[in-house]
């Protein structure tokens, strides 16, 4: 415990935390008590530019004072009257998103890991009612490292032992292909495939885009193949890689798509599952539900983030000011560093984990007033509020500069043993 009595205050409230919330997440010892636009505070008062926007949860900024009203204002009206009813809330913001999105159709959740279920729940019912396969045979195909959230379903797709240990049996009808390699889809491809589920860039494996051409070869095998293209746009929509979707970079529009994190304009969770009329048709009056999924709130929240989006040119903005954030990364020569890489305001800093772990550089990047977190052991993410200003990235760039110069004399003095 610190001499210093406001440290104290932090540390009090981190044990009580600890008593009695579940230890399922290793936080940052920082206690946030406020937060406006791109910047946090903690219990002391100390400023912090947030470069981690809740991962990409609060790319409008936080507490817009557009959404903030909108929310409010709902919240006033009329907030949560599940879908036993209709509101005069939801048709405006469904048919906002699928006219920015090319879909046809839309289905309302809350959490990413939600919409996600959705997706794969309208794949299998799909590929039974449409395509003919025979029951109980249908097979998702994902990726090595993706994420697709937390549930028992997200889960029988990942690669990452430490999501998987302990949570067994797994759903069945799962095959896993490497990312970034379009012929290893092709080869997994069997007449019982009802869906291939992709992030355009995997976020939580560390930013790590594909090569030019990936999506778009996939898309193609899909087309061919009859199987459906599901796109986790989760943390890479709504503009944080510089186009409105990920999937924008390689001209690809496909058959379902998953939206949240940022739709819930840092206020809400908000998600979506939206797709061709020919797949959102599988599901009936009571296939599938959820009782908080497209109250009035969340979709007066989630079109107003979505118009926000288009109001603000928050798009255009992650593309130009990203351009100068991953130039500005990438000039930090270090051997720390192995790689800088990303698309729009959505950038990972890998570091070499023979070295020095991400999550120290997470700590000491704190300490110099720069809140973000590491992803794996070796990977720092950069995802800033889209509403962030150029002056902004250059006072980070400057401190994480620092902090790189701080991480190679702590590895001299070797004060660091990974
Ligand atoms: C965060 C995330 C999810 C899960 O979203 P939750 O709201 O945490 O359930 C799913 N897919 C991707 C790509 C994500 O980044």
């Amino acid at each position: 415990m610190s001499q210093d009595p406001s440290q104290d205050t932090a540390a009090a409230i981190i044990r009580r935390e600890e008593a009695v919330c579940a230890r399922n997440y290793a936080p940052l010892p920082v206690v946030l008590v406020r937060a406006a636009g791109v910047h946090v505070w903690d219990e002391r008062g100390q400023q912090y530019l947030d470069m981690m926007s809740a991962y990409s949860a609060v790319s409008h900024g936080h507490g817009h004072p557009r959404l903030v009203a909108a929310l409010t204002e709902q919240a006033r009206r009329v907030a949560v009257v599940s879908r036993a009813f209709h509101s005069d809330r939801l048709a405006p913001f469904l048919e906002r998103a699928c006219r920015m999105t090319g879909m046809d159709k839309a289905l309302p959740m809350n959490t990413g890991a939600e919409a996600v279920e959705t997706a794969l729940k309208a794949a299998r019912k799909w590929a039974y009612e449409v395509k003919g396969v025979a029951e109980d045979d249908a097979e998702i195909i994902a990726c090595e490292g993706n994420f697709h959230g937390r549930t028992l379903g997200a889960v029988a797709l990942s690669t990452e032992a430490q999501y998987r240990e302990g949570f067994g049996p797994f759903m069945p009808g799962v095959r896993i292909v490497p990312y970034a390699d379009s012929d290893a889809l092709e080869r997994a491809i069997t007449p019982n495939t009802a869906a291939f589920l992709v992030e355009p860039i995997q976020g939580e494996a560390g930013i790590r885009v594909p090569p030019p051409g990936y999506l778009a070869r996939c898309a193609e095998i899909c087309r061919r193949h009859r199987v459906l293209l599901l796109v986790d746009e989760v943390q890479s929509g709504l503009g944080r890689t510089g186009r409105l979707l990920a999937c924008e970079h390689e001209n690809v529009v496909p058959d379902g798509l998953i939206l949240g994190k940022a739709l819930g304009g840092g206020l809400l969770p908000v998600s979506l599952f939206l797709a061709r009329r020919e797949i959102m048709d599988v599901f009936r009056p009571g296939d599938h539900g959820s009782t908080f999924g497209g109250s009035p709130l969340a979709s007066a929240v989630g079109l107003a983030a979505l118009e926000t989006l288009e109001a603000e040119r928050l798009v255009e903005r992650s593309a130009e000011l990203g351009e100068h954030l991953l130039a500005g990364l990438r000039a930090i020569d270090s051997p720390l560093i192995r790689e800088v890489r990303g698309k729009g305001l959505w950038c990972g800093v890998d570091f070499d984990p023979a070295r020095i772990s991400a999550r120290t550089v997470a700590e000491r990047l704190l300490a110099r007033g720069i809140l973000t977190k590491e992803t794996h052991e070796t990977v720092i993410r950069f995802a800033p509020p889209l509403i962030i200003e150029r002056a902004q990235i250059d006072w980070a760039l400057e401190r994480i500069r620092d902090t790189v110069r701080e991480c190679e004399a702590l590895v001299r003095t070797s004060k660091e043993i990974p």
